[in-house]
């Protein structure tokens, strides 16, 4: 057999056996997982059938490739047998057809390794997919918890101190009663695009849930005080445009950092004491849970009240008539909460 020939057989050897093992850990793992349900969420099922789609090929390459064994194996028994193989023209024959062989197992590898990167690809969108809220494409909670695991983790390991910031958006009931839901979403959206700016790799920002976010810093907590409260000033400063209306909001947040002995629970409770000291101490403020009491961070921004907040700024450019059918839209999807509400 040439070097070319040996190579091919090595190289089909190795990724038949990985696509394989992939196959079979597949196999077991969708075995365990037979159906989807309709309370799984969409995402979920997407990786699940891609998974399931992934088993179904590499067990179909898997066959080629025992099919190409037994076809080499057979091919070197004649090769060795000196009653078959006599003249030129027979080693020929059965050179050939080892080249023949090769190469076909050549072109389901390369179709293969197409297809396994394709499949690899859709994969990995699912899985960041379920990670992300669809709403604002922050992480979702389920990636904010586990992020904090392995800060725990960490922190366990090395003493790498990490501190959490719990964010709340003031009144923000008021921005759905005086806007209407979709421009609550916009006010979200635009929250969580300031949130991304800040996020790095110290500092992971997530949806908490509804107008809630939750940040996790690398370091201690006066470093995550200082960007909050950079963030709070940031916020009261900007107006936002949303469905034709110009809306103002606030923030407060609650910051607290891991403390010797204690559990991620305690650390959430901590930072949620902060934040609910810095809504009943006026909103649009920092506040920091030191480990035995709450007490303010920089300058106290003024104090947001339900009636004052979120008052509509003067639009100084006369309303377009779409504008005017976005408001009268808006208005009616206002009226439609409230009677839900009330219903409630
Ligand atoms: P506080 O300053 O005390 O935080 O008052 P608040 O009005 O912000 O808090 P409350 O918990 O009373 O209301 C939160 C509101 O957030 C109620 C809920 O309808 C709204 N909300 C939650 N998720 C969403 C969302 O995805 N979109 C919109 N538009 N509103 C949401
Ligand atoms: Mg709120
Ligand atoms: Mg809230």
């Amino acid at each position: 057999m040439t070097t070319t020939p040996l190579l091919y057989l090595l190289m089909g050897l190795l990724f038949g056996t990985t696509l394989l093992a992939l196959g079979i850990a597949l196999g077991f793992w969708m075995g365990k997982k037979q159906t989807t349900s309709l309370d799984q969420p969409l995402v979920e099922q997407q990786i699940v059938a891609a998974l399931r789609n992934m088993a179904t090929w590499t067990n179909d390459f898997a066959g080629d490739f025992t099919r190409y064994q037994s076809t080499m194996q057979s091919l070197t028994r004649d090769a060795a047998d000196s009653k078959k193989v006599r003249t030129k023209e027979e080693v020929q024959s059965i050179l050939d057809k080892i080249v023949q062989a090769n190469s076909e197992l050549q072109s389901r590898l390369d179709s293969a390794e197409v297809k396994l990167e394709s499949q690899t690809k859709q994969l990995a969108g699912y899985l960041t997919e379920a990670r992300t809220d669809g709403l604002t494409g922050l992480s979702n909670r389920k990636a904010f918890d586990q992020k904090m695991d392995e800060c725990y983790t960490k922190w366990q390991q090395s003493k790498q101190p990490f501190s959490l910031a719990l964010v709340d958006i003031d009144h923000f009931k008021k921005v759905n009663d005086n806007y209407g839901h979709p421009a609550g979403d916009i006010v979200l959206q635009e929250m969580s695009k300031q949130l991304k700016e800040i996020s790095n790799e110290t500092i992971m920002v997530a949806r908490y849930g509804g107008e809630e976010f939750g940040l996790i810093f690398d370091g201690d907590v006066t470093h995550a005080a200082t960007v909050m409260e950079k963030l709070r000033i940031s916020v009261a400063a900007k107006t936002i445009q949303a469905e034709g209306q110009t809306i103002k909001i606030t923030i407060s947040s609650g910051v607290a950092r891991i403390l010797k002995e204690e559990r991620i629970g305690k650390l959430v409770r901590r930072s949620d004491e902060a934040l609910y000291s810095a809504k009943k101490g006026g909103r649009n403020r920092v506040f920091i849970h030191n480990g035995m009491l709450c007490e303010m961070f920089g300058k106290p921004g003024p104090s947001i009240n339900a009636t004052e907040s979120h008052e509509a700024l003067t639009v100084e450019t006369p309303p377009t008539s779409n504008e005017l059918e976005h408001r009268v839209l808006s208005r009616l999807d206002r009226l439609i909460t409230q009677e839900a509400d009330r219903k409630d």
